[in-house]
């Protein structure tokens, strides 16, 4: 085994950046090093984004959504459509939602889905404020945008027997052929549900 290269400093950014999703130690000494290299154009401005993000975000106390500001801006937005609540499981598909331009109403994060292997149930998930949010006067469509797996449609189903008594529509994501796709492609699954699920053209 060799030492180490670099000084503790240096081989402890390393590891920390190793923990980032994506990277691997490999690329994690390649942007130590890129870091370094570019120390007043990059390191220090990145160090400074994260200290702002550490004062400063916060959970949105309506929706579960990470924000600088509570309301988050979404929930704060007069422009948005508060008849339609978007549920999703975790803020990476809000931001992804967000980003397709896919809707104009509010969200909200339950902080995963049901998993009994995982021990996940529906007291760790934000699905009670759900619950409340939906029998709010204004809401009229509660959108279930969950991932089209096991757990998530569970959890669909789960959230859809609760919102019963509530006077909204439920609805989910479309299952089916992906914009672009080919039919030759496909799983059997995926094909199955786009069949199933036609529409009129
Ligand atoms: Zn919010």
């Amino acid at each position: 085994m060799a030492g180490a290269t670099a000084g503790p400093e240096i081989e402890r950014l390393i590891q920390l950046l190793a923990r980032l999703p994506g990277l691997g130690p490999r690329s994690a000494r390649r942007a130590a090093l890129h870091l370094i290299k570019k120390r007043e154009a990059l390191m220090a401005p990145l160090a400074a984004a994260l200290q702002t993000a550490i004062d400063k975000v916060e959970v949105c106390k309506v929706c579960g959504s990470i924000d600088t500001q509570n309301p988050c801006t979404v929930c704060a937005d007069a422009r948005r459509d508060r008849a339609v609540i978007v549920v999703v499981a975790d803020v990476a598909d809000l931001w992804a939602l967000e980003r397709a331009h896919a809707t104009n109403g509010l969200y909200h994060v339950l902080g995963g889905t049901l998993s009994p292997l995982d021990g996940v149930g529906p007291q760790d998930l934000a699905i009670g404020a759900l619950v409340s949010r939906a029998h709010g006067p204004e809401v009229k469509e509660i959108i279930l945008a969950l991932n089209a797996t096991v757990d998530g449609q569970t959890t669909a189903h789960y959230i859809t027997d609760l919102l019963h008594e509530a006077n909204v529509k439920v609805t989910r994501l479309a299952h089916g052929v992906p914009v672009g796709g080919e039919l030759d492609y496909l799983d059997e699954g995926t094909l199955a549900a786009a069949i199933r699920q036609r529409t009129l053209f």
